[in-house]
């Protein structure tokens, strides 16, 4: 009699293996034309996708001793980049979202953005914070090609913000943890209150809404854009 059996490496490979094989359904952050708001810097909004930031020792027990983020393409923003890697998530009622894209530079921690949406597919009940906040956030299983992290904490769902530099916070007459109103026009406008006010001496002038946010306005079709006090 022949028997087959099958041990958890074996496993685990066969799943890292159908995942990666499927396409990841959204990239992150697409760079959208720019809108001119009368001030000194044009009016970006971007949606950003579910996404990473990992810090390196959790970045090398996901890709392994040594491991580096590498380069996809470059976000809005300098020295931010979508990086090639990517990781599956694991949730508490066993639900997966595969092909979660990690964010660069590395960061000082760990930490999962997702939509509503994703948190309720997975389970999860997602606070809503700025990013870097992680008191009493939930965690998620993160699977890499090398190895599994265990995220006892950092998952959260973004609170919308929009960046600014010292000109725009003095054009807008705002302060760091202000909130604005977003105004989109289109087929499916729609007016965003409490869009949290993020200061940065470097930074570009740039809205950040999440998935949900993005496909409510139809960002895609949106005619013209306005933030206001
Ligand atoms: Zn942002």
């Amino acid at each position: 009699m022949v028997t087959q059996t099958i041990d958890r490496s074996q496993v685990e490979r066969l799943v890292r293996q159908m995942l990666s094989d499927r396409q990841a359904p959204q990239e992150s952050r697409q760079i959208r034309p720019e809108r001119h708001n009368g001030g000194p810097n044009p009016l970006l909004v971007n949606v950003s996708a579910r996404h990473a930031h990992v810090c390196q020792s959790d970045l090398e027990t996901l890709f392994g001793p040594g491991a580096r983020l590498s380069k996809l393409k470059d976000l809005y923003q300098q020295g931010e980049f979508a990086s090639e890697q990517t990781v599956n998530l694991v949730g508490p009622r066993s639900r997966l979202i595969p092909g979660v894209r990690i964010l660069g530079p590395v960061r000082d921690y760990t930490q999962v953005e997702l939509s509503y949406t994703d948190g309720v597919y997975m389970g999860i009940q997602l606070p809503l914070r700025i990013s870097g906040n992680h008191e009493n956030t939930p965690g998620c299983v993160l699977v890499g090609p090398h190895g599994v992290l265990d995220l006892r904490q950092g998952v959260i769902r973004a609170e919308r913000h929009v960046h600014m530099g010292p000109d725009d916070l003095g054009h807008y007459g705002v302060s760091d943890g202000d909130y604005m109103k977003l105004r989109i026009e289109g087929p499916c406008g729609m007016i965003f209150d409490r869009v949290k006010v993020r200061e940065h001496p470097r930074v570009k002038l740039e809205v950040h809404i999440d998935t949900d946010e993005g496909n409510a306005c139809d960002l895609g079709s949106a005619t013209r854009m306005e933030l206001t006090r």
